[in-house]
């Protein structure tokens, strides 16, 4: 996912006129060589990290002073020296004296920051007795891999690690569920008006807002590996990801926080849509992946006004409604939301439903292109038979969308009582799954997956067997990832039209981020961004 270089998204905050935040970006290092470690840390200055973590840990040999000296010398950017031992997360199984001696040596020799971890401070600062070379900041770190506890307890730890004499407090804990952030972003806030420099983290996918709205709460730093997968904790995104996905420079106190509610939700495209977007016209927000078990506690949990907006993706659409405070009527008859916004005069969420329309218009614009013509209903869905598979949110927007231009519905799902539910709703038949494959009336029908059959990893699954497509003149997938789908590969060689859940992506996002901003959607910008997928 790389769309600019980090030189070109700093000279468009530039251009825009933004001031860069001064969270840092610290590119954690792990290589069994110091000559790898430097070759990885000239990577990462490229990448555009502010600082690196030499994490000693990971070497497989070590000679103390040699190797540092050259890593201090050498390193292209400000350090961090990180010796982390098994009982911490870390892979040092050696004996503690030679661990924080190396460590005193590290701030002996110009490392810029050390860090200790609040078991060994005791003996560390006996080993040191005071004498810490100024230049060199001390971080104190403390991790939690099982949870995050309360904010008192996290007050507690934050005053505990104070007391050793840090000139750094850094906590990272896991988390069970998103809400667990909203307390460490309490801490951070706490911290930084206190005047305490802070790095707090919460590690795994459902703490990745942590990492990423980190300037917003005024962290010290945040981490950013080097490549996808190669963390030195759960949950860590890539340096470009932070400046380019997420526009990490540009963030601050004041920055409107967007995202997709979802589970999962990490293949989402939506961050790399709003947020070019949000850059492109300087708009103060940012947008990020949510992991949501409990839509209620979500929302009960994020209540500020800076939390101003969302888009709602699997198993979300429906639970989500009961959570607004108004509902767009639309949404209401389809009973799905997937977009949901905070108004900004009195805090109350509005719920609505923009999935169909981009499915419905892209539809209808294939159709016509190939000489189908505008019905009584002035749509070329007028008549035609639309079958829609699932029945979930998407299901129910698409069968509403084309319902309300005429066509007859279908619905045919694995749960065969939620498709009967929907079709005695809006007038329409009910199929299940097994019945799809013999199912064949008339010639000329149309067909679109709202299912998640397809999905990537799953690529070489399908809703319905080639045989049975024939039947179809177009099919329509709402799956986006992969573009085309087993389903619309197999449609096209049996002659259909087809319309990929690209095209319904994009035309959703228009709507959503108008609501979002009030401004007009950047279309051009949205294609082209979509084209690369
Ligand atoms: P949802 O509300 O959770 O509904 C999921 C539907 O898929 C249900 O009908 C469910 O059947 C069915 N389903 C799930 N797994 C299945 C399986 N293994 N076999 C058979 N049926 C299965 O989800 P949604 O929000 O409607 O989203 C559905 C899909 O549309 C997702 O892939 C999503 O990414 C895609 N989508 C795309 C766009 C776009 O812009 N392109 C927009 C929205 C959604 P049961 O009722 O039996 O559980």
């Amino acid at each position: 996912m790389e769309l600019v270089t980090p030189a070109e998204v700093e000279k468009m905050g530039e251009n825009e006129g933004i001031t860069r935040n001064s969270t840092l970006i610290c590119a954690p290092i792990m290589a069994d060589t110091v000559d790898q470690m430097l070759i990885h840390m000239n990577m990462t200055k490229t990448r555009g990290a502010d600082l690196v973590e030499i994490r000693l840990d990971s070497l497989k040999q070590f000679t103390a002073r040699q190797d540092t000296q050259t890593l201090i010398k050498l390193a292209p950017l400000p350090t961090l020296f990180t010796y982390r031992p098994t009982w911490e997360g870390g892979q040092y199984d050696g004996d503690e004296q030679s661990r924080l001696a190396a460590l005193r040596l590290a701030m002996e020799l110009g490392a810029d920051h050390i860090d200790v971890e609040l078991k060994a401070i005791d003996d560390f600062n006996n080993l040191v007795r005071g004498d810490k070379p100024t230049k060199c900041k001390l971080i104190v770190s403390s991790h939690n891999y099982q949870n995050t506890p309360s904010v008192e307890d996290l007050g507690n730890l934050v005053a505990k690690i104070q007391s050793t004499g840090a000139d750094i407090v850094k906590f990272a804990t896991t988390a069970v569920d998103i809400t667990d952030v909203a307390r460490v972003f309490e801490i951070t806030a706490n911290a930084q008006v206190s005047g305490v420099p802070i790095i707090a983290m919460v590690m795994g996918e459902k703490g990745l807002m942590s990492r990423v709205l980190c300037p917003k709460f005024g962290g010290y730093l945040t981490f950013g590996t080097l490549e996808h997968g190669k963390v030195s904790a759960p949950g860590q995104p890539t340096i470009r990801d932070l400046l380019d996905l997420f526009n990490f420079r540009q963030l601050g106190p004041d920055t409107k926080v967007f995202g997709i509610i979802g589970k999962p939700v990490g293949h989402s495209k939506s961050p790399l849509l709003y947020n070019r977007a949000f850059r492109s016209v300087g708009f103060n927000g940012v947008y990020v992946h949510m992991l949501v078990d409990n839509v209620k506690n979500f929302f009960n949990t994020y209540s500020s006004a800076d939390f101003a907006g969302f888009s709602c993706t699997i198993p979300h659409k429906e639970s989500i409604v009961a959570c607004c405070d108004e509902v767009d009527p639309v949404a209401k008859s389809i009973g799905a939301v997937n977009c949901v916004i905070r108004r900004q005069n009195d805090g109350k969420l509005y719920g609505c439903n923009t999935d169909y329309v981009g499915a419905i218009s892209a539809i209808e614009d294939r159709l016509r292109g190939s000489g189908v013509q505008n019905g009584q209903s002035g749509s070329p869905l007028a008549g035609k038979l639309f079958v829609v598979i699932g029945a979930g949110g998407a299901g129910k927007a698409l069968a509403y969308g084309a319902k309300e231009k005429g066509a007859r519905i279908v619905i045919a799902n694995r749960t065969y009582e939620r498709a009967r539910e929907i079709a005695d709703v809006i007038g329409g038949e009910a199929l299940s799954l097994a019945d799809l494959s013999t199912y064949g009336p008339e010639e000329g029908m149309i067909l679109a997956n709202t299912t998640s059959i397809g999905m990537q990893p799953n690529i070489d699954e399908t809703p319905i067997s080639k045989e049975a497509l024939k039947s179809y003149t177009l099919v329509f997938d709402a799956v986006y990832t992969p573009k085309i789908t087993r389903l619309l590969r197999e449609a096209g060689e049996c002659g259909a039209q087809i319309v990929t859940g690209v095209e319904m992506f994009i035309g959703q996002a228009y709507e959503q981020y108008e609501r979002f901003t009030g401004l007009p959607a950047p279309k051009e910008l949205f294609r082209e961004i979509m084209s690369a997928y």
